[in-house]
């Protein structure tokens, strides 16, 4: 899970203390141990990233991976939407487009109107208790996203790589599907990693999700 941050109106309101809220934000860090924070605040305009994590605790700092290019359109078609394409511009070019991602920020403007991502905060409020409770429901959620299983077929052998880092192989797609299903995963939760190279066949991968999909209409 990537989260790309806004300090102004976000980690202290309008008028308030420079980052009132940044120990609450730091809380919710701690709580999600697998959240990555990218910096989109205008900010990153006049600080490194290097100076930038000196604001924070020391355990958190190594969790600032980075901050999200500037784009500066000289002439017409200025982008609608500047944030969210800076946003996408640091996705692509970091070839994160499978991860989860959330914005806090509180200029909706600066995003799509339907932007599922984006967390608003008010900009006289910033991240307050309220806002806190918001993120952790939304990280609390896309724990599911972040339940992705790899498969790859490999010389007759199938192998799924769990977001733990564990992997599994087996020549049999059943029983990979049965160790699977015993610890929870669904169909849903199986990608396919050879999607980008079809020419390889991925057939026990079909196995597979066959399995996982019959496994859990038995047990229901
Ligand atoms: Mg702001």
């Amino acid at each position: 899970m990537i989260l790309f941050l806004d300090f102004d109106g976000v980690l202290h309101g309008l008028g308030q203390q420079v980052f009132e809220h940044l120990p609450r934000f730091e809380a919710i860090l701690r709580e999600f141990p697998h959240i990555e924070v990218v910096i989109s605040s205008s900010w990153r305009e006049k600080f490194s990233l290097e100076e930038m994590r000196e604001f924070f605790s020391e355990d958190v700092q190594p969790r600032l991976v980075g901050t999200t290019p500037v784009i500066t359109a000289k002439w017409p078609p200025y982008p609608r939407h500047v944030r969210h394409q800076e946003i996408q511009e640091f996705i692509v070019s970091r070839g994160f487009e499978t991860r989860p991602w959330l914005a806090l920020d509180d200029d909706m403007t600066l995003f799509p109107a339907d932007c599922p991502s984006l967390i608003l905060c008010e900009p006289v409020t910033g991240f307050d208790d309220e806002m806190a409770d918001v993120l952790r429901a939304r990280l609390n959620d896309s724990m599911g996203l972040d339940r992705r299983v790899m498969a790859y077929q490999v010389a007759g052998e199938v192998s799924v790589l769990l977001h733990t880092g564990e992997m599994l192989i087996d020549s049999d797609p059943e029983a990979l599907a049965a160790m699977l299903f015993e610890r929870g995963f669904r169909s849903c939760d199986v990608h396919n990693g050879q999607e980008r190279n079809r020419a390889q066949g991925a057939g026990l991968i079909v196995s597979l999700k066959r399995t996982l999909r019959q496994l859990a209409e038995v047990s229901e």
